[in-house]
């Protein structure tokens, strides 16, 4: 198939999955979130050879919100290794929703089950070593600026303020985590990096090709150059079938079969090993928090071009 085939269908699935968007809501917890217009779809996908196909809102900004926490975990797992980190955060899916905090309490060791609730990605962002946050941060959008070829990768004030101020369960969790000794340094600051990180801009086209960098095993298919270890992108995809799209992952492997870690802000960041990275951008999102045309669309794709890994 060629590109322009490709891209025809591409649009023609598109608008097929974009007649569910009705059905979602944006995200309203995060005030700034909730200006966003429902009807939106857009997908990207990049190829091994770095070509991107392309339809509907691709270039449109969205914040990454628990996209990033793929991309937190690679950091904190480069800066200090395996060991450490999953003494800390654990392996396993919960089935409760992303911003739950039972677990905490009723589990032992004390420690989140795993790093894509938000429990554990605040663990991780804990671990994220620089003298201050913006050295911490920077850390994260170095490495983002490098996988997206885009050196003005920057985090949305608006959003990352309109969270600080609503935070309040994210503020619970992290104070949790202190008590458990999970969290050991200054949890406010911790908490800082956390929203900051969660209010990274980037466009579907970005997503797709940071999806590719995954699929590629760690490898940057548009410069050659390794961004982070192979083990490590192993680590990230099995997180994202296991875990990536909330409670909703087990459905999502059986009707989709990607990996892939979705974001309240409708973004989804989807990776056929070896094959293509996805990003999707659809601010309607079910009850779960996923996008709701965004998984249709996924979904479409996956069957129509024999995508799913199992
Ligand atoms: N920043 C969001 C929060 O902490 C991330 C949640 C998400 O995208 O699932 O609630």
């Amino acid at each position: 198939m060629n590109i322009e085939q490709a891209t025809k269908q591409l649009e023609r699935l598109r608008k097929e999955a974009s007649t569910c968007t009705g059905t979602g809501k944006v995200a309203s917890y995060i005030p700034e979130l909730a200006k966003e217009d429902p009807c939106q779809l857009g997908v990207s996908i990049c190829m091994p050879d770095g070509t991107i196909l392309s339809a509907g809102e691709v270039n449109k900004p969205f914040t990454l919100q628990s996209i990033s926490k793929i991309f937190s975990l690679i950091v904190a797992l480069c800066q200090n290794g395996h060991q450490y980190v999953f003494e800390r955060v654990g392996k396993e899916p919960t089935g409760d929703p992303f911003n739950s905090i039972i677990k905490l309490e009723t589990i032992k060791p004390h420690k989140p089950l795993n790093p894509m609730i938000n429990a554990g990605a605040i663990a991780v962002a804990g671990m994220i070593q620089g003298k201050n946050v913006q050295e911490r941060l920077e850390c994260l959008l170095d490495m983002l600026r490098k996988m997206t070829g885009n050196p003005n990768i920057h985090v949305n004030e608006a959003v990352y303020c309109s969270e600080k101020k609503t935070a309040d369960r994210n503020r619970a969790l992290a104070w949790f985590l202190k008590d458990s000794g999970v969290l050991t340094g200054d949890v406010e600051e911790t908490l800082d990096l956390y929203f900051q990180h969660c209010s990274i801009e980037v466009t579907a086209t970005e997503v797709a090709r940071l999806g590719m960098v995954l699929a590629a095993d760690g490898v940057d298919v548009c410069t050659g150059e390794r961004v982070f270890p192979a083990e490590i992108a192993r680590i990230c995809k099995t997180f994202m079938v296991t875990c990536g799209m909330y409670n909703a992952s087990g459905e999502f492997a059986i009707d989709v079969g990607i990996p892939a870690k979705s974001g309240v802000a409708g973004g989804i960041m989807a990776t056929v090993p070896q094959r293509m990275g996805i990003g999707v951008f659809g601010p309607a999102l079910d009850e779960k928090g996923n996008s709701v045309a965004g998984v249709k669309l996924l979904e479409l794709l996956s069957k129509e071009w024999n995508l799913g890994i199992f």
